[in-house]
């Protein structure tokens, strides 16, 4: 959620398993792909539960699909990860905690966090870092406002601005000042618009990490 970052896990998975396997290998995936207008109006009227019923119902037919594990490809969502969970028997391979795991490992202690409103405000993100021992560093208001308004009205709808580039490079540069060693682009399309190369503050992609630790599930899972 939106397709734009669906498309960019898919070829990010299957890339992975082409590394680790090699020759005509491809990832088996379930994609249950959603009509992300309909999460978005129930995300802006709050109504978690309807968005919960209804992921978890999608990720019911994944689990029936014959899927080994859920991956839910969005940071933002992960609210609702906690309903999705007790509704199946297949574990959710959580994009937070996949997170924290590689900064932790790369002895990251003071963290920048980019991503929705919901993703930097609200507890259900930030307590899975602070959980590993991470301090979490969040823009400044007007600047969230930025990062959220610039996710939904241009980066869901695949438009990528070099005016908003340069806003977000200002705002990574921001939590720099403020602390962050590093910074963590927790929204799954932030990537499709800041890249390492723009910037010497070190980018930790979610979308990346997440389709990494699912090929190394899946192997394992084998
Ligand atoms: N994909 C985004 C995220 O990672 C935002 C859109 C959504 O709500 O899924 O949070």
């Amino acid at each position: 959620m939106s397709w734009e970052s669906t498309q960019t896990y898919y070829r990010a998975i299957n890339e992975g398993i082409r590394q680790e396997i090699g020759g005509l290998h491809s990832a088996k995936i379930v994609l249950y792909s959603v009509d992300f207008a309909e999460i978005e109006a129930l995300q802006m009227k709050g109504d978690w539960q309807s968005a919960a019923t209804l992921l978890t119902r999608a990720a019911q037919s994944i689990e029936k699909a014959g899927a080994d594990f859920l991956v839910i490809c969005t940071n933002t969502m992960h609210k609702v990860a906690p309903e999705i969970a007790s509704g199946i028997a297949i574990p959710i391979l959580h994009i937070a905690e996949a997170t924290a795991d590689v900064l932790v490992l790369d002895g990251i202690r003071s963290v920048g966090l980019l991503g929705t409103r919901f993703t930097m405000e609200q507890a259900f993100y930030k307590e899975r870092l602070l959980a590993r021992g991470l301090d979490v560093v969040t823009p400044e208001r007007a600047d969230r406002d930025t990062v959220h308004r610039i996710i939904y009205e241009e980066l869901c709808l695949g438009q990528v601005r070099d005016e908003s580039r340069l806003q977000y490079l200002a705002i990574i540069d921001q939590l720099r000042a403020r602390g962050a060693e590093a910074v963590i682009l927790g929204c799954t399309e932030i990537s499709l618009l800041v890249n390492q190369c723009d910037t010497a503050v070190a980018l930790y992609d979610t979308t990346v990490i997440h389709a990494q630790q699912a090929v190394k599930a899946a192997l394992t899972a084998v």
